[in-house]
């Protein structure tokens, strides 16, 4: 799978984090980005944790591309 996030739809409020600390990260103004990249789409392995992230996301920041 493959996470795509779009920091524009972002509004900082931390639920990714939440579900998915191992995944999601912030820059220093609160907006989200990946922990391990600086990159906006990264693959990933399976895990339903990013699946609820996604879910939980209210302004659909976060797109999960299935692969
Ligand atoms: S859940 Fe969505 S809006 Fe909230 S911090 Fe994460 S990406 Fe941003």
């Amino acid at each position: 799978m493959k996470i795509n996030i779009i920091p524009e739809n972002c509004i900082a409020c931390g639920l990714c984090y939440l579900h998915a600390p191992d995944v999601f990260d912030y820059h220093d103004n609160g907006i989200v980005k990946l922990n391990n990249s600086d990159k906006l789409e990264e693959k990933y392995i399976f895990d339903d944790k990013i699946i609820s992230a996604a879910k939980a996301c209210p302004t659909a920041a976060i797109k999960i591309i299935k692969s």
